[in-house]
């Protein structure tokens, strides 16, 4: 068998277009514009990256952006302070805490301080709890990614067998738990899981969340099943003509071989990772309907 690659890149090209055209919409008939605050404490070069990316896709998108960027020794009561004037903002109906924060700071509190209809991460505890008990809430941005993925290939997830490797809040636990919602059958391996080969085996759905590249070998899948890779792992690759050494992305899936069994396998890059900031963009259309009493468009949210 030879797997359908699923093309994230033109998958998450489609949800942005339906954000902006919702966002035109809301606009026209209503004279909102969604608006979306990103805030970095410090330097990572990583962070930034990402940051000046969730910027220029969310203007892209017709709404509001806005950047805070502090230094990294930024005191926790400063970095308070930010939040609290953003949730008292009504022209911004999302906040994203760029994670991680240098440690002195207590990322728990600075992100259960986001008020959580504006938490466009869904990370506060309040969206978690909601999350958990199948409310409506909001859904972290790369789990939601995963999901849209899912339904487009597979259609229904009812009564699948689910396995999600790794175990992490921002990942593996709501991802585990959107798959519940979508009433498969859910287990939630990890680095303590005893033979994890076998229990992946039994997976229509593996979902790899791990960080280690290429840890899940074509012989732990079985025939037909879909993979989502989401793991980013950069590993060394020769070097450069001028001597420089040469870096390349990959998975926490063996791509290659994962391939030759699986029904449908996402790549890296080009799978999950640009699904990441399309729901992001989603979140912030979803957290400004909802403020404004307006359903969230359909489709875009879990
Ligand atoms: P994490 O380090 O917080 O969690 C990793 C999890 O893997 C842990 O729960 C751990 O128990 C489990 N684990 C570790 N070793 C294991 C083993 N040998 N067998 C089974 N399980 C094992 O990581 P995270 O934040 O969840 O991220 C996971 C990966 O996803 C990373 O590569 C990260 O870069 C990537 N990621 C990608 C996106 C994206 O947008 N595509 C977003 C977030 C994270």
């Amino acid at each position: 068998m030879t797997a359908t690659v699923i093309d994230g890149k033109a998958f998450a090209a489609k949800v942005r277009a339906q954000v902006t055209e919702h966002v035109a919409r809301l606009k026209a008939d209503h004279g909102i514009t969604p608006g979306l605050a990103v805030v970095l404490v410090g330097e990572d070069p990583a962070s930034q990256v990402y940051v000046r990316s969730k910027g220029k896709q969310t203007v892209e998108a017709g709404m509001k952006s806005v950047e805070h960027k502090l230094s990294a020794d930024t005191s926790e009561a400063d970095l308070l302070q930010v939040v609290a004037d953003l949730n008292a903002d009504p022209t911004i109906h999302g906040i994203l805490v760029q994670l991680p924060l240098p440690t002195h700071l207590n990322e728990d509190l600075v992100i259960n301080a986001i008020d959580p209809a504006k938490d466009v991460d869904g990370f506060h505890i309040s969206n978690v709890g909601l999350l958990a008990t199948g409310q409506k809430s909001m859904v972290p941005c790369t789990p939601l990614g995963c999901l849209m993925l899912l339904r487009d290939h597979l259609g229904s997830l009812s009564g699948k067998d689910a396995v999600v490797i790794g175990r992490s809040n921002i990942v593996g636990k709501p991802m585990a738990q959107l798959l519940l919602g979508d009433s498969c059958t859910v287990t939630i391996a990890h680095s303590r899981t005893k033979d994890l080969p076998d229990v992946v085996r039994r997976a229509d759905i593996v979902v790899a969340a791990v960080g280690r590249p290429q840890m899940v070998p074509g012989d732990w899948i079985k025939p037909g099943a879909m993979v989502v890779d989401v793991g980013i792992n950069r590993i060394d690759a020769g070097v450069k003509e001028d001597g420089s050494p040469r870096t390349r992305l990959v998975g926490d899936v063996d791509f290659d071989s994962v391939a030759k069994v699986a029904g449908a396998v996402t790549p890296v890059p080009g799978g999950v990772g640009p699904m990441t900031i399309a729901c992001l963009l989603a979140n912030t259309l979803t957290a400004c309907c909802r403020a404004n009493g307006l359903e969230a468009p359909e489709g875009l949210t879990a």
